[in-house]
């Protein structure tokens, strides 16, 4: 691949921006929640049989996956995911999400608070890109449409319906995300680049009494109480400084009244680690503390642990990763940054891990250049930058959209 080639497919790009910016107000304006993106697969499909690939649908659900083969050569493999979450939007933007959805029995509102759409139309607009200047390249780019990454589940879910068989042989995997950075920026990095997260769901029992009779209880609210001070103790005493780690109970439910000690509690903890070792150290000593606690204040049954919302480490092969820095160090200039490492997971890299191939996954900014400049300057980026995931999160839609699409093409290029 010559960079006389990569600028010619990259030239394509205003013809792709022509529908590419209406995709994306339609689709922000119409988020779906994990497992029930059917509007977005369905436009997803149209799109990609529109630019000649062979369209699978329904892989895992909700899953898409377009082929565009184009003769020998290496198969490059992009991911965008594809669902929103359960947030009131309070962005402003004239196509803000006024969507509703069910979770559970409850109507929940709907944003894309975390940009999936900006993946979904970036995706497809690499896909355009090279569909239309097949003269320039030569190879296999699968195009990976993912439901449900929010829940840590989809890629597995497109990997247990047969998404192995679908991509065939495949050489490198890769995917992004938009991140509150500058639009018209992008960021990669070698190694862990985000976080492995467990969830762990713990119940430890105790003996409900008369709130004015504890000699009668084993009351489980103190029990709960030790063991929330004690796993404090874990990333402070336990883990080597310096190495990154995060353990967070966010949630503790027990009791109904005043006056009634009650027979249980349950506490959900969150764990952020970008080592395996680490990792499993630390839910080992979870459940060393609690088990050691709940002897500790008589507890009369065995404590119970439920993991859940499991994300695997995203830990960029070094290769790979160096191949696309230096292409996109051509391309973007000094708009090309080392990335730092995110405290957020991803289920993307479920995917390259089943298929044995390498991978790497990069950010690019979303947030109005000026807008972050300004908060740069007077000190103010984490307070005045909504981040992924608020209700205020609005990425900018260009430069956002050219440099997801650009960044996606001049990656898949170092390949083809
Ligand atoms: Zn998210
Ligand atoms: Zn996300």
């Amino acid at each position: 691949m010559t960079a006389d080639n990569v600028t010619a497919i990259l030239d394509g790009l205003d013809s792709v921006r022509a529908w590419q910016e209406d995709f994306y107000r339609d689709l922000h304006a119409h988020p779906e929640l994990s497992h029930q993106e059917r509007r977005t697969a369905a436009n997803v499909a149209a799109r990609l049989r529109e630019h000649e690939c062979v369209v699978h649908e329904q892989v895992g659900g909700t899953g898409v996956v377009g082929v565009l083969r184009n003769g020998d050569g290496p198969t490059v493999l992009l991911r965008a995911d594809m669902d929103a979450l359960p947030v009131r939007e309070e962005t402003g933007l004239p196509y803000a999400s006024k969507e509703t959805a069910a979770e559970g029995d409850a109507a929940v509102p709907v944003m894309h608070a975390c940009g999936h759409d900006v993946h979904v139309t970036c995706l497809l607009g690499a896909v355009a890109l090279m569909a239309q200047a097949r003269v320039h390249w030569s190879g296999t780019l699968v195009a990976v449409f993912q439901p449900a990454e929010e829940t840590a589940d989809g890629a597995k879910g497109m990997l247990d319906q047969g998404l192995a068989s679908i991509v065939g042989q495949v050489d490198v995997a890769m995917a992004q995300h938009v991140l509150p950075m500058p639009s018209g920026y992008v960021g990669t990095r070698i190694g862990p680049t985000l976080s492995a997260a467990d969830s762990m769901r713990v119940t430890v029992y105790g003996r409900g009494a008369h709130g004015s009779m504890p000699q009668a209880a084993v009351d489980p609210v103190v029990l709960a109480a030790m063991i929330i001070i004690r796993l404090q103790t874990v990333v402070s005493r336990e883990v080597t400084p310096g190495e990154a780690a995060v353990l967070t109970v966010g949630s503790i439910a027990a009791g109904t009244k005043s006056n009634v000690i009650p027979d249980h509690a349950v506490l959900q903890l969150n764990v952020r680690t970008y080592d395996e070792q680490t990792r499993s150290a630390i839910l080992d000593a979870i459940v060393r503390i609690v088990r050691a606690e709940c002897q500790a204040s008589r507890s009369p049954r065995e404590p119970e642990f439920e993991l859940f919302d499991r994300y695997p480490l995203t830990n960029n092969d070094a290769e790979v990763t160096h191949r696309v820095t230096s292409a996109f160090a051509t391309f973007f200039r000094e708009r090309a940054n080392e990335l730092a490492r995110q405290s957020a997971s991803e289920d993307f890299s479920d995917i390259p891990t089943a298929l044995g191939v390498p991978y790497t996954y990069w950010g690019i900014g979303g947030i109005d250049p000026d807008l972050y400049r300004v908060a740069e300057e007077v000190g103010r980026v984490a307070q005045g930058i909504p981040v992924n995931h608020s209700a205020s999160f609005a990425p900018v839609i260009q430069p956002t959209l050219d440099t997801g699409t650009r960044a996606l093409a001049v990656a898949a290029l170092g390949w083809l």
